[in-house]
């Protein structure tokens, strides 16, 4: 309980849920954050759930909006990891790689090759994580689920800029649960077979992140259910 802000108590909320589901669901409780998203909030409404502590990573996904929201005064001196969840045009790469802790969107060879050029002019690693489309209809970015493993591969043997930290995807708006869970669990096998325990499945957002954490989701994105 934090007496100055509801959207800490959302926060702490959310994550406790996360976590029983993710522990009755056989996964380990204790490796579930949830990525509070702030692309809503103002500054102060961002300043009065990080007055609480607690909160150490946040997704912004509109480039300019957040470079201006982060700079103001009322958010100096809060140290948070910033993940980049929006879409990346290449042309944007620079900015967002000098900004952001993760970029969570990752989705083609083109973006891989631009990034680890970023990251080579600074000398170091740039945290990011696969973007995956789970459906046909998604009309998201994202690539291809049966291309992910030869995709990481690549990524992985090609680009030493480069740390691939996990897999982030949307799932398709549907009332569907089994649908729902069918995609989830898709992106978790790959996340099975190429990632450890130590990497990011971010899947779910407000809306549907109990299912994303019951198939094995260890960083839901959620905005709206902790600013409201
Ligand atoms: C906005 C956004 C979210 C958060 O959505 P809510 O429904 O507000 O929780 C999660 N993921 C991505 C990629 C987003 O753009």
């Amino acid at each position: 309980m934090c007496h100055k802000s509801s959207y800490f108590d959302n926060y702490c909320r959310i994550l406790a849920n996360a976590r029983a589901i993710a522990e009755k669901n056989g996964f380990a409780a204790e490796r579930v954050n949830v990525l509070v998203v702030t692309k809503y909030a103002s500054a102060e409404q961002i300043a009065q759930l990080l007055s609480c502590g607690g909160v150490s990573m946040i997704g912004e996904s509109r480039l300019q909006d957040s470079l201006e929201k982060w700079q103001s005064p009322l958010l100096s001196g809060y140290k948070v990891q910033k993940f980049f969840i929006g879409h990346l045009q290449t042309n944007k790469a620079a900015k967002v790689v000098d900004n952001f802790d993760f970029i969570c969107s990752l989705d083609s060879l083109r973006l891989a090759r631009c990034i680890d050029r970023e990251g080579g002019k600074l000398g170091r690693c740039v945290n990011c994580l696969l973007q995956l489309k789970l459906t046909d209809r998604e009309t998201q970015g994202g690539l291809d689920l049966k291309e992910a493993g030869k995709f990481i591969e690549r990524v992985r043997k090609d680009f030493k800029y480069i740390s691939l930290r996990g897999i982030m995807a949307i799932a398709p708006d549907t009332e569907d649960k089994a649908l729902l869970r069918e995609c989830f669990r898709s992106a978790a096998e790959v996340f099975k077979d190429y990632f450890t325990q130590e990497d990011y499945l971010s899947l779910g957002m407000s809306g549907d992140y109990e299912t994303a954490v019951a198939e094995g989701g260890n960083l839901p994105r959620i905005g709206s259910a902790v600013f409201k």
